[in-house]
């Protein structure tokens, strides 16, 4: 009889679709809730420009640290503004208090500013969460006090980052941002400008963070001038090879 046949045939079919859809469900549905399941409180590994984009635009951000910082930040100003670039200074907050209208300036020039912690200790990444985040905020409080901007990237002094500062930075919504090229000019009796030139022109390449300082932790007087002669060089020269200079939030994080 050709009936049952078919019958039967269709029962198979039927119980196929059936198992494998269970076999697919079974597999699916556990990477599906763990891909949807709440982030641990561990915060995502430290952005990494090198691995975020394989692009070839010649995008290249110069960084200004430890600042303001008297005569050396203006100049370093009056160097962009000349050029007619931008810049991403981050601050600390004592050096804000003590170089206001420098700080306003930087915002006024339309360069993007961070918080590069209160004082510059070299304490911060054994500090407890809420005792760094005191000073996270104190520095916060200068920058907004004195531009009435609220920055939103950090950058750890001496790139050192605990992860209780981790912690902290996520909670309170900061993007932590590094660097790929240490221009290494706040050691002045060991970097003339020459050297910085050199070593810069070197290394860059693409998506690339300059690390200069246009201050220093939170020194007085500490000479910045192997900077500030090698500046407009770097600058006219990575222009040449086709650069253009963008503040590091324009990266894809
Ligand atoms: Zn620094």
């Amino acid at each position: 009889m050709p009936a049952p046949k078919i019958k039967h045939a269709k029962l198979f079919w039927l119980g196929f679709f059936v198992f494998m859809f269970l076999v697919l469900a079974a597999h699916v549905v556990p990477v599906y809730a763990a891909s949807t399941s709440t982030p641990a409180l561990s915060p995502s590994p430290a952005f990494d420009v090198s691995r975020s984009n394989a692009t070839t635009t010649k995008e290249i951000a110069l960084t200004f640290d430890d600042g303001p910082y008297g005569t050396s930040t203006a100049e370093v100003l009056d160097i962009l503004e000349k050029e007619h670039i931008h810049a991403t200074f981050f601050l600390i907050g004592k050096n804000v208090e003590e170089y206001p209208a420098l700080a306003r300036r930087e915002v006024a020039d339309g360069d993007l500013i961070g918080n590069h912690s209160y004082d510059h200790s070299k304490k911060l990444a054994t500090l407890s969460q809420s005792a760094f985040e005191l000073n996270l905020l104190k520095a916060q409080l200068a920058i907004v006090s004195n531009t009435g901007i609220s920055p939103t990237i950090y950058r750890p002094p001496y790139g050192l980052l605990s992860d209780a500062m981790h912690k902290v930075l996520v909670k309170d919504g900061f993007h932590t941002d590094f660097w790929t090229i240490d221009a290494e000019d706040w050691n002045y009796p060991k970097s003339p400008s020459a050297l910085i030139i050199k070593d810069i022109l070197a290394q860059a390449k693409p998506r690339a963070i300059i690390l200069f300082h246009d201050g220093r932790d939170t020194h007085v007087d500490y000479p910045r001038g192997n900077l500030v002669d090698a500046l407009p060089t770097i600058i006219d020269d990575l222009k040449k090879e086709g650069y253009t200079f963008v503040t590091v939030d324009k990266f894809t994080r």
